[in-house]
Order: C-alpha cells, then sequence, then structure tokens
C-alpha cells in the first residue's frame, strides 16, 4: 500500500526558494518588495534579529526581534536553515516556515547576507540566489550617507562590510545572477525577469 499523502488543497511542485542579498544601500529591499509584490504566490521569510529595532522596523513585518538567549537556544535546537553574525548581531531564517510554505508551492524569498547564502545552498541546492550590486562602490557610499538613518561610524562599519560582502560574494560561487542597480526600476524589472525565466 502506498503512504497516504497529506497534500494541503492548495500544494503543488512550484515551491522556489529564492535568496536575495547586497550590501546595504544597494537597494535590495525596494527589490525584494517588489519581486514579492508582482509574483501572486511569493512570500517573504521573515527574519529573526537580535539587533536593536530601528525607528523604522515593525516586529513581526521586517523581523521577528529576539533576545540572544533565545536567538542562542534555538541554535542549539537546530531550528534556523541559515544563521550569521552580520555588524555585531546574530541574525537568521528559521526553518520550519521555510518549509510550510515551500510545499504549499510558494516562492518564498529570504533576504539575506553572504555567509547565510552559502549555508542556505548547501542545504538546499535548489534554491536560487540573486545578489545586488550597486554601480560603484562611490555611488554606495553616497547613497549610505544620504539615507541619514546612521552616524557616520556606522556608514564607514556598514561601507567596508559591503565592500568585504561583494568580494566574498563574486568569490564564493553560491550566486546564480548578479543584478547591478544603476537605474531602480530596470533592475527590478531585470530580477523579476531572471526569476520568472528560472521558476518555468
Ligand atoms: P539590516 O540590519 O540592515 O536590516 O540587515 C543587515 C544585513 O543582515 C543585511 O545584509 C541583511 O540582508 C542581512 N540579513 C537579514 N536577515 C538575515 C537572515 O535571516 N540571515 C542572514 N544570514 N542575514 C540576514
Amino acid at each position: 500500500m502506498p503512504e497516504p499523502t497529506h497534500r494541503l488543497a492548495t500544494d503543488t511542485d512550484n515551491g522556489m526558494l529564492l535568496v536575495i542579498s547586497g550590501p546595504s544601500g544597494a537597494g535590495k529591499t525596494t527589490i525584494t518588495r517588489a519581486i514579492e509584490r508582482s509574483i501572486p504566490d511569493a512570500v517573504f521569510s521573515i527574519s529573526a534579529t537580535t539587533r536593536p529595532r530601528t525607528g523604522e522596523d515593525v516586529d513581526g513585518v521586517d523581523y521577528q526581534f529576539m533576545s540572544i538567549e533565545d536567538f542562542e537556544r534555538r541554535i542549539k535546537a537546530d531550528e534556523f536553515l541559515e544563521h550569521a553574525v552580520y555588524a555585531g548581531n546574530h541574525y537568521g531564517t528559521l526553518q520550519a516556515p521555510v518549509d510550510t510554505q515551500l510545499s504549499r508551492g510558494r516562492l518564498v524569498i529570504l533576504e539575506i547576507d553572504v555567509q547565510g547564502a552559502k549555508q542556505v545552498k548547501e542545504r538546499m541546492p535548489d534554491a536560487f540566489a540573486i545578489f545586488i550590486l550597486p554601480p560603484s562602490e562611490e555611488e554606495l557610499l553616497q547613497r549610505l550617507r544620504t539615507r541619514k538613518r546612521e552616524s557616520e561610524e556606522i556608514i564607514e562599519r556598514r561601507f567596508n562590510l559591503a565592500r568585504a560582502e561583494m568580494n566574498e560574494a563574486r568569490a564564493c560561487g553560491a550566486y546564480d545572477a548578479f543584478v547591478v542597480n544603476d537605474d531602480l526600476d530596470t533592475a527590478i524589472a531585470e530580477a523579476i525577469r531572471i526569476v520568472k525565466e528560472r521558476r518555468g
């Protein structure tokens, strides 16, 4: 007798895991949200983080804010698909909600850093990963400054991290595509085209 299957009415085999990375200031969040809006069954994976909330963050929408103790307990319990320390704070993707959405045939979007992308590619090799690049390093620094969300010291720290992250992204082989965000609308269209093409 074959095992009974317990698929939901909405289940399809169309599930796809999409990783989007890029340095702060490259426009990654805007591009991610545009992909989410333009593909009807796309869902954004809400990451857990221990970083302090900024004025712009909404708990449960942008991130699930968590204590360090809670985060570390979940690492030990192997609840994360991937996790990383970025600028001194923990960030991670819980495995269970990702699996649930993939089994429903959804396009699941993870907006995560390079360390995380490498782990996802190891654990789930069918994942597709896109890295968003700024047109140049000078332009990136300019964009970080005009956001005025942070002090100059933090901006410089993010800029140095961004440079290291871009080098690592090119070298590590985890990314299937690179999209340069010179003109935002063009970059959004390009990212959506690549995702749709991959999904078939
Ligand atoms: P921010 O503090 O600016 O929101 O995010 C800082 C960095 O952490 C960004 O590069 C962002 O993509 C990354 N990040 C956000 N969520 C996750 C996550 O769940 N896992 C990993 N590995 N990185 C994440």
